[in-house]
């Protein structure tokens, strides 16, 4: 009998909040999100394109029918093409407090195994980004992690080893086949070392980041020795004793930054995952970069500033503000 949930996805500000219908049962598919069995297996993905999209260190999304569209703003700006898809991937952020919420996928292999041929609409995916429903704990299976080969350390699937509902499995690329449903040689990681088990961590003295489009590039130094530096803003869980310390955003010696992970509601139903990671980490050792051109020459170059959101060019970043809740 078809198991019938009331689940209902919401933003921040609350201009996008509506109930998440489940997916018809998909014929072509073997696998074990189409079956109606509760709760839906979910996957957490680690590729190069969730962590630049949203700034998490995966994305996750729920499998559901449709969305209403209204109120949101999407990247890429132009639909997929689903004669010449480029991209694969289509996401959904709320236009005025920028949660992430929807995210489309263009199935190639859908079209491989379908004996007839399907229309545009019938080749998308569509996902609800997980942070933004209201009843996870009961309608949700955190199952595997999966491209985690694109993080080169392993990031989160490092630490993040289990759930309360059991081990989540490690993947390099996909996961289990959504049409075979055969699984792929999984990874299993050391016990003593937490290390990603292929590649060495990278030994830079800069770490660039950048959003997925790259309108938003810059990199972070090495911890400076500087007494002069400003404080990044102390979060909450260090105020009090730890505070007089000094230094306090900084581990193992002075060559780590702090990170922390945040699971309260302003950041869930900002980012639209269940956790957001923060580094802390002083604008002095955060420089923007932006393309320019070299003055005598005419080369591209990039110039490179300390981070100062005031100074930034328009367009760059939108911002939303909030009180803490
Ligand atoms: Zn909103
Ligand atoms: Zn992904
Ligand atoms: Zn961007």
């Amino acid at each position: 009998m078809a198991r019938t949930f009331n689940l209902n996805a919401q933003c921040h500000c609350g201009t996008i909040s509506q109930p998440i219908r489940s997916p018809p049962i998909d014929d072509l598919a073997h696998d074990f999100r189409a079956q109606e069995s509760s709760p839906k297996k979910v996957q957490l993905c680690h590729c190069t394109s969730c962590r630049r999209s949203t700034g998490n260190l995966y994305a996750s999304y729920y499998l559901f029918s449709p969305p209403h569209l209204e109120n949101t703003t999407a990247y890429p700006p132009i639909p997929i093409n689903p004669d010449r898809p480029d991209k694969i991937y289509r996401r959904h952020f709320c236009s005025t407090c920028g949660c992430h919420i929807f995210r489309s996928i263009f199935d190639k292999q859908r079209v491989k195994y379908s004996d007839v041929k399907l229309k545009a609409s019938e080749c998308m995916r569509w996902g609800v980004a997980t942070g933004t429903l209201d009843d996870v704990a009961r309608n949700v299976e955190f199952s595997d992690h999966v491209f985690v080969g694109d993080t080169k350390d392993g990031g989160a699937a490092v630490w993040l080893r289990e759930t309360y509902r059991g081990p989540l499995s490690v993947y390099a690329h996909a996961g289990r086949d959504y049409y075979t449903g055969k699984f792929p040689p999984r990874i299993t990681f050391s016990k003593q070392k937490h290390r990603y088990p292929h590649l060495p961590l990278l030994g830079d003295d800069q770490l660039k980041a950048s959003c997925l489009c790259k309108a938003v590039q810059f990199h972070i130094t090495r911890p400076t020795s500087s007494l002069q530096i400003v404080s990044p803003n102390i979060p909450d869980f260090l105020k009090g004793e730890k505070e007089k310390e000094g230094r306090w955003w900084l581990r193992e010696n002075g060559t780590k930054y702090l990170a922390g992970l945040c699971v309260c509601r302003t950041c869930r139903l900002t980012s639209g995952f269940e956790i957001q990671p923060w580094a802390y980490v002083p604008r002095a050792n955060i420089s923007f970069n932006s393309p320019s051109q070299h003055a005598s020459t005419g080369e591209e170059a990039t110039t490179s500033t300390p981070l100062n959101l005031e100074a930034l060019s328009a367009g760059i970043f939108t911002t939303y503000e909030t009180s803490l809740q």
